[in-house]
């Protein structure tokens, strides 16, 4: 099997894993957000005549400042910094409840969830220094309930302590396990990818690969693709290359001519196997003399390829043709296809562009 490689934009398109990752975090973000900032709005409120004047203002600038959060995200789309501050709303927000003690002293039991919500947001390793940061100053807190509103029993200090890091220790592995499946999934659905789209004999990319990433890539950046070089190479008398020299020596010219072509052409152009020896090429922002050119500079390399077993040599016959956009691509595929036709009936071994 050949080494070769082929230069292609093919590694910027695979990215499927990251995205589904980040969605999941934007639809987290937005569901606990909302869903966070409605409930602690409600306990806001059912506590807007109490004396407790720490915990309702805290409880209102947490439900307004996770609505800020949401209503900047949505706007700005900016998900790392909603994210912080989300983060830093709920550690504020678990640092009062620990110091007010929140409604009857109950505000401990909310220091898990909110916990919970850090890790999703930030990952494993960040959840965990920012949850043990926090499980830091409670317990720098709760060391001194006497300087505190919050009246607290000594054994429930102890217990919501070590409740606090199982439930942070837990977290971690959790996430710390889910971002690992989730990087092996994403890796070995980027190699599955590749493999559908790379020819296995040659390792040039295939047809897919130009339907499925090529193309609708010359559609979103027209600039950068158009005026497009199509060149279509076939292989002259490869059939009888088989019948004399048997189907391996065939596999082989066609493996040379392959890193040939890769070699030769510009690293934003692509260069596919379309068919059993018949190559497309795809010159980016080239007009018909550079397309014309780049095929007779290709067509000589064929011929002045060296097989063993070949003693006559190898030729190509090569169509030219220039679309000008998107829509006339299916239209100039045909027609350099229809070129390399008149190439074949022309003697073969040339370059015919119009
Ligand atoms: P022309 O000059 O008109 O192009 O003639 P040709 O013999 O090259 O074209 P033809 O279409 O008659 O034959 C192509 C041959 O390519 C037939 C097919 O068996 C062979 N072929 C297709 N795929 C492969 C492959 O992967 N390996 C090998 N060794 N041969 C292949
Ligand atoms: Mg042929
Ligand atoms: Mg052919």
């Amino acid at each position: 099997m050949s080494s070769t490689r082929q230069k292609s934009p093919i590694n910027n398109d695979i990215s499927a894993g990251e995205d589904i990752d980040q969605k999941r975090l934007k639809y987290v973000f937005y569901t606990s957000s909302l869903f966070g900032g409605l409930v602690i709005l409600g306990f806001a409120l059912s506590h807007r005549h109490s004396d407790n004047l720490a915990l309702k203002y805290s409880l209102f600038a947490a439900s307004f400042s996770i609505f800020f959060a949401y209503g900047y995200v949505y706007l700005s789309k900016n998900m790392r910094a909603g994210v912080f501050v989300a983060s830093l709303i709920l550690s504020s927000l678990i640092i009062a409840l620990v110091v007010t003690g929140g409604h009857r002293n109950t505000g401990l039991y909310w220091i898990y969830p909110l916990l919970f919500v850090q890790f999703i947001f930030l990952g494993a390793f960040r959840g965990l220094i920012h949850s043990l940061v926090l499980i830091g100053i409670m317990a720098a807190i709760l060391a001194k309930p006497e300087l505190v509103p919050a009246q607290y029993d000594p054994a429930e200090i102890s217990r919501a302590l070590a409740a606090v890091a199982t439930l942070v220790l837990l977290c971690f592995v959790s996430e710390y396990y889910r971002q690992r499946s989730h990087q092996d999934i994403s890796t070995q659905h980027t190699a599955k990818m590749v493999e559908a789209v790379t020819d296995p004999l040659t390792g040039l990319t295939n047809r897919r690969f130009l339907d499925a990433f090529y193309f609708p890539d010359c559609r979103r950046e027209t600039d950068r693709h158009f005026p497009l070089a199509v060149i279509v190479c076939d292989i002259d008398h490869f059939k009888t290359i088989n019948d004399k020299h048997g189907h391996t020596t065939g596999d082989k010219v066609l493996q040379r001519v392959a890193r040939m072509l890769s070699d030769n052409i510009r690293s934003n152009d692509v260069v596919s196997r379309v068919g059993g020896e018949e190559f497309l090429i795809l010159a980016q922002r080239a007009d018909l003399e550079t397309g014309t050119a780049i095929a007779e500079k290709l067509r000589k390399k064929i011929e002045s390829l060296e097989v063993r077993e070949l003693e006559d040599g190898i030729s190509g016959s090569f169509g030219v043709a220039v679309c000008q956009r998107f829509e006339q691509l299916n239209d100039t595929i045909k027609l350099a296809d229809q070129h390399m036709y008149k190439a074949k009936s022309s003697g073969r071994n040339c370059v015919v562009a119009e």
